[in-house]
């Protein structure tokens, strides 16, 4: 990880300074992901301080196989929904056409319980949860391969729900059946890797069957759970290295594609945040660096500059999340 998170067990003591910790770090982010979908500036201000007491009022049951981002942006995401009903209001933000946000409609499908995420009863929650675990898995270790067309390519088949003759052709690949076979060659290390979680096999040959019938149900479902676990969201940092230009270019093709083509709101409202927050003062401060380096540069002149020059990690490096 590269970037602060607050101390959950410290939350829970209702700690003031970890909340306001929290206030901090968070809000530009959470405001970026309201100001898409709330166009009247008093009402985000609303959701905002809501979504902050339904964490505040949740925290007690916090879930620690989601990340706290994750905790946040789903109240966040609800405390929306919640406005957007009651206002009945047209949810167009300021934003420009291509970046419209989704109607109401389908913000509120999308906070399906787990269970009908993955659709079929005997897969839920421990499925749900080995499923995505395995996903997140063979997404770190594709990224550490550097193999971000193959990447690009599963996410497109299984979160974006793309035909294999889109697929071939975005990708400039030879033609379909390379899409098949990487397609293959995904599915055959998904197997193992639940394999390897769940040496009784039961979950695993539920699994397989769900993950080997295609273009049935369950192949969507497999791309709604890769949404709502956020299985290939890359680090802020990332996200802050694409803004800032400094990206090389295989990460910098899967992020784009990420944010651009399959239009992830929750990175795309770091990218708000993180273009915001650099617009607000010079542009020399690209990237933000990160916590452990701005600590540093209050203690030493000098070190800010050359954490922002080098690009390099402190804890601003390795693979995503
Ligand atoms: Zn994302």
């Amino acid at each position: 990880m590269s970037e602060w998170t607050p101390d959950v067990a410290r939350l829970q003591a209702l700690a003031d300074e970890e909340w306001l910790a929290v206030q901090r770090h968070y809000c530009g982010r959470l405001m970026a992901y309201v100001a898409r979908r709330v166009a009247d500036r008093e009402a985000r201000e609303d959701v905002l301080q809501e979504t902050f007491l339904g964490a505040l009022r949740g925290i007690a049951g916090f879930d620690p196989s989601f990340t706290f981002e994750q905790y946040l942006f789903g109240i966040c995401k609800n405390r929306t929904i919640d406005h957007l009903r009651r206002a009945r209001a047209r949810t167009l933000s300021a934003g420009s056409d291509e970046d419209a946000p989704p109607p109401l409609d389908s913000l509120a499908r999308e906070t399906d319980t787990p269970s009908r995420i993955v659709g079929r009863r005997e897969l839920a929650q421990s499925g749900a949860q080995l499923l995505a675990d395995v996903l997140r898995q063979w997404v770190q270790e594709t990224w550490q391969e550097q193999e971000f067309t193959r990447l690009a390519v599963i996410e497109a088949l299984f979160s974006g729900g793309w035909r294999n003759r889109d697929t071939w052709k975005r990708f400039e690949l030879r033609d379909e059946t390379s899409v098949a076979g990487i397609k293959f060659r995904a599915l055959k290390r998904l197997r193992e890797l639940a394999a390897e979680r769940d040496p009784e096999g039961a979950l695993s040959r539920m699994l397989a069957e769900a993950l080997d019938s295609g273009e049935g149900d369950v192949h969507f479902d497999v791309g709604e759970l890769w949404k709502r676990a956020r299985v290939s969201c890359p680090a802020r940092h990332w996200i802050a290295r694409l803004v800032a230009g400094t990206l090389p270019e295989g990460p910098r093709e899967f992020v784009r594609f990420h944010l651009d083509e399959l239009h992830c709101e929750w990175c795309q409202a770091n990218r708000d945040d993180l273009e915001q927050s650099c617009s607000r003062c010079s542009s020399r401060c690209r990237p933000r660096p990160c916590a452990t380096c701005t600590r540093a540069a209050a203690r030493r002149p000098g070190v800010r500059r050359q954490h922002r020059s080098n690009g390099r990690r402190s804890r601003c490096g390795g693979p995503p999340a």
